[in-house]
């Protein structure tokens, strides 16, 4: 079973594989519950096969155990769902805090309470109750056209709604992870009228619909269309190495917001360990070694974003855009306003 096993959870992207090779997959979960599987460990993973490829050789060169991987851009947890107790999953991957939310509420992660996970992870990077764990960091910062936006008149979020900045700003989706993640946050520390005032300020300052990525935010700016975005750190390291998007990223200044209060506001990828993970102590050893100063410090490099781990350097790159602080609130309190987050954005029809 288990070469055949590894053949569906190859290196290769979701993507490449048919509908019908997925139902092997499927159904081939049955088989694996009882193999031998202490030499493995099993991802599903929303994070894109080319960001986690250096880590799982550096885990596997350092270890010797394999890493069998599935990427989806969406499904994973409903697939583990219908998969049940016969899930292959050991390890759930993701971009965003909210997903791990989303797995742990939808009963697919188990708590767990490993000492060397904890030491390395501040508490307000995990679960408190052990069901998930920050992988990396990323603000969620302010981009300013460099030409037209003085760096001054923009240093909170708060600033974006002001008059003069009106038909100036462009963001994403207001449903999207990212700002449900920022607005919930802001309700969680600021309350809920203060948030729904701010996100009315934000809305009558638009240039556009909210639509695109953040990437398109900051193409934007520099087309003309608008002079401020919101956006994550790690999309200006890759506007910078992207000879497409160069020009975007220099014609902005990165700006981390509320530094002289609560703090930029900080989103996790992150991890958890799946319900019926078949392989436990392999995927023990994996999440581990993911919050090692080596894995640590290899996301920074390729991925452009934030160490976790306390202590541990940020690449060159990241240090080049100057020291911030972060909101210190736990991720569990910012969870727990993830609805009302989306009930405000319906309710001020902010995508409309
Ligand atoms: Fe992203």
């Amino acid at each position: 079973m288990f070469p055949v096993f590894q053949k569906f959870f190859g290196r290769r992207s979701f993507a490449a594989l048919t509908t019908a090779s997925l139902a092997a997959v499927g159904l081939l979960a049955s088989d694996l519950g009882t193999a031998a599987q202490a030499q493995s460990v099993n991802v599903y993973s929303y994070r894109q096969t080319f960001l986690m490829e250096p880590l799982f050789e550096a885990f596997e060169e350092e270890t010797g155990l394999k890493v069998n991987f599935l990427y989806a851009s969406k499904g994973l947890l409903e697939r583990a769902r219908a998969e049940g107790s016969l899930s292959p999953v050991d390890v759930f991957l993701t971009s965003d805090f909210g997903r791990l939310q989303d797995a742990k509420s939808m009963g697919l992660t188990q708590a767990l309470d490993d000492e060397a996970i904890n030491a390395a992870l501040p508490a307000q990077y995990r679960d408190s109750e052990g069901h998930w764990f920050g992988l990396t960091r990323r603000a969620r910062v302010i981009y300013a056209a460099k030409d037209r936006i003085d760096p001054a008149s923009v240093q909170r979020y708060e600033d974006l709604t002001k008059p003069e900045f009106k038909g100036q700003i462009c963001i994403r989706s207001g449903t999207h992870n990212y700002n449900i993640g920022l607005f919930a946050a802001m309700i969680a520390s600021q309350g809920v009228e203060a948030t729904e005032a701010w996100l009315t300020g934000i809305k009558a300052n638009l240039a556009r619909r909210p639509q695109g990525n953040d990437r398109a935010q900051v193409k934007a700016i520099k087309e003309g269309e608008c002079s401020l975005a919101i956006g994550n750190t790690y999309y200006m390291g890759k506007m910078l190495n992207n000879p497409e998007q160069v020009a975007w990223a220099q014609a902005v200044n990165l700006i981390f917001p509320n530094q002289d209060d609560r703090g930029a506001h900080v989103n996790i990828s992150g991890m958890a360990l799946a319900k019926h993970a078949p392989n436990r102590e392999a995927a023990l050893s994996f999440m581990r070694f993911l919050l090692s100063d080596k894995a640590q410090a290899i996301y920074s490099a390729e991925n452009y974003e934030y160490p976790v781990v306390p202590g541990v350097e940020p690449s060159e790159l990241l240090q080049s855009w100057g020291d911030f602080k972060a909101e210190e609130l736990p991720l569990s309190a910012m969870a727990a306003e993830r609805s009302t987050a989306s009930k405000l954005v319906e309710k001020l029809r902010f995508n409309n």
